[in-house]
């Protein structure tokens, strides 16, 4: 038994994938994979988006491109984010695209990578708002983001209008602007690649749909076990504070997961399975643990399922008053606090 473990359904991965791949209808199709692929784990979840057709990879950061240089030695690997002149050199050894957002980034680059040019269509965070005079000799694509792709078609609309009309002006200069959530609603926008992060991992980037509605697979499995019972009598508190105090007579059990594992302390309220009933987490969260309701004695070391067995990292996101990337991308990576796993 362990304390926690988290398990990545490969399978999972790759059945979304090729979904997307096929809704792409021949966009290539970039596998997002940025902090930790969303917590999920980047190098398993990039083998198997390659695996199932993914075209190349995209990361935040030239630390976690070149990470993934070392296991995908011939990947395409893009560099969404800012690369620093301390990071340039990393970045052409290990044969990263990177980004230019604003001239100082142009300068940064120089000629030493290749180079996607950034559009801000709408987003208004990184990116030219009126396309350079000059673009820079290794561009290999031209690119812009949406702001709200997953709940406004009108502003999607006039973003990708603003992006198709500027990069009129830069033909042969491969386009891409669709993130998961345009690559599922909006065909229009595929062009030349899709980035997509959300739908492989099997999550829905839509508060109005289910992963299960978008013919998604849920890749993450978040396991512990109740690790100790106890009675509490009427007036009795749990944990720290009084903000939970029984009513009546009752069990409760202690789950050895918390806010130091990614669970976080918005949580309260919100169920997990006890064996296969389900159970409210009560009282605050602490660091390491957490209490929950139970109804009848269950023995320690049943297995506690916080995530999976139709718990959605979307259940808990709308108790959280959080998104599900939220909370997937605070899960914990330190193996000495979870067992990370593979199922095929
Ligand atoms: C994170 C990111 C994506 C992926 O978005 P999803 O909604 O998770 O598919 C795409 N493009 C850029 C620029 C990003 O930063």
């Amino acid at each position: 038994m362990h304390r926690a473990e988290v398990t990545l359904d490969l399978t999972a991965v790759e059945r979304n994938v090729e979904e997307l791949v096929k809704l792409a209808d021949g966009a290539a199709l970039w596998a997002v994979v940025k902090a930790n692929a969303y917590g999920h784990g980047a190098a398993a979840t990039a083998a198997a988006a390659m695996r199932a057709g993914a075209n190349g990879l995209c990361v935040a950061t030239a630390g976690e491109g070149t990470a993934l240089r070392k296991l995908f030695p011939a990947a395409r690997i893009i560099v969404l984010g800012p690369v620093t002149r301390e990071e340039v050199v990393q970045a052409r050894q290990a044969r990263l695209e990177c980004v230019a957002y604003n001239q100082e980034s142009i300068a940064i680059l120089g000629e030493q990578v290749d180079i996607h040019l950034k559009m801000n269509t709408g987003m208004n965070r990184w990116g030219w708002s009126e396309p350079p005079e000059r673009l820079p000799d290794r561009i290999v694509g031209v690119f812009s983001h949406f702001a709200r792709a997953y709940s406004d078609p009108r502003h999607t609309e006039e973003q990708t209008a603003r992006f198709l009309q500027w990069s009129a002006d830069m033909p042969n200069i491969p386009r891409h602007i669709a993130n998961s959530a345009a690559t599922l609603r909006f065909p229009s926008t595929h062009l030349d690649a899709v980035r997509c992060g959300t739908a492989i991992l099997g999550l829905s980037p839509f508060e109005d749909s289910t992963p299960e509605e978008l013919g998604l697979r849920p890749a993450l499995r978040w396991t512990s076990y109740l690790a100790q019972t106890r009675i509490l009598m009427p007036g009795d508190s749990v944990g720290y504070g009084d903000s939970f105090t029984a009513p009546l007579r009752m069990r409760m059990g202690i789950v050895p997961v918390g806010y130091g594992d990614g669970f976080s302390k918005r949580l309260t309220g919100s169920r997990i399975l006890v064996g296969n009933t389900f159970a409210p987490v009560i009282g605050v969260v602490s660091m390491d643990a957490i209490a929950v309701g139970l109804e009848r004695d269950v023995p320690t070391g049943t297995t506690v399922t916080i995530v999976g067995d139709g718990i959605t990292l979307e259940d808990h996101a709308k108790v959280a008053g959080a998104t599900n990337l939220e909370i997937s991308t605070g899960l914990t990576a330190d193996p000495r606090r979870v067992r990370r796993r593979f199922t095929h």
